[in-house]
């Protein structure tokens, strides 16, 4: 079982009342830290990281107000990488939540309460909605920022990129974006290509050394060579650049709903021991 799949189960669990639900994150050295970006809601201080049941000193909290990622270089994008190339990150979890303020708030209402501050329209920039990042709906806003953020050029390949959605009244963890996905067919393509380049160096190979030896093949000649290959090598490449899954696969759907209790904050146990067999 991979790191989230892990958090979810244990989640799930804690909620159906399980009084032994609870994750080992000893199991999951290779997986730590987490890094997550949420919503700057302060009803997530008391929430997070426990309905994870991630060690808090594993978890590497970002936040900005929405949890909204709007460009592949924007500053919360710039702390993410940092995130992982600093602070040694090797997960990333985009977790919005039920009841977001800013998915409420319509670009009206936000210009009049900025207004009722001393802020005036024509101070603000003309692409309101944009420029704050405004949504309708928590979900597509997790799935939209977890694309944006796995199509980043300061995300490395191997690090997954989830979007999960947790209710605010219950602590229900949802997962949207399964990052493991896309790292998996990233990697199996990549390895088709390295595997494809290798053979095509090969075939070059002969052309190179009897330049080499000879010193009658045309210099112009081996730069047309390089830049074949270089071509053939970006477009593979671009090749390699897809998208996230935007649904859950099949096999990969959420869990079905489980009935809830009373709205509770579970508290899921963190063991520092091994599993006890
Ligand atoms: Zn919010």
């Amino acid at each position: 079982m991979r790191l989230l799949e892990a958090v979810i189960d244990a989640n799930h669990r804690a909620l159906a009342g399980d009084p032994k639900a609870g994750l080992h994150p000893a199991e999951f050295e290779a997986e730590l830290p987490l890094v997550a970006l949420t919503c700057i809601d302060a009803r997530l201080n008391s929430l997070l990281p426990q309905v994870l049941g991630v060690p808090s000193e594993q978890f590497v909290w970002l936040r900005n107000a929405g949890n909204t990622v709007t460009d592949p270089r924007s500053g919360s994008m710039r702390s993410l990488a940092l995130a992982c190339a600093v602070k040694g990150g090797k997960e990333i979890v985009i977790i919005g939540h039920t009841d977001c303020q800013v998915a409420k708030t319509t670009t009206t209402q936000l210009i009049d309460r900025l207004r009722a501050l001393g802020v005036q329209r024509h101070l603000l920039p003309d692409n309101i909605n944009e420029y704050f990042g405004i949504f309708s709906s928590e979900r597509q806003n997790v799935i939209k920022a977890a694309e944006i953020v796995r199509s980043s050029p300061l995300i490395g390949p191997k690090i997954p990129v989830h979007g999960l959605l947790v209710d605010i009244q219950t602590g229900k963890v949802d997962w949207l974006v399964n990052g493991y996905q896309t790292v998996d067919t990233l990697s199996a393509r990549w390895n088709e290509v390295v595997r494809s380049a290798g053979q095509t160096v090969d075939a070059l190979k002969p052309l190179t050394d009897f330049n080499i030896g000879e010193m009658k093949f045309p210099e112009t000649k081996i730069g047309e060579i390089v830049t074949k290959t270089q071509d053939w090598l970006k477009d593979k490449v671009q090749q390699l650049e897809i998208k996230p899954p935007v649904t859950p696969a099949a096999g990969q759907a959420p869990p079905p709903k489980i009935p809830l209790p009373p709205p509770i904050r579970p508290r899921i146990l963190t063991r520092k021991g091994p599993r006890p067999r």
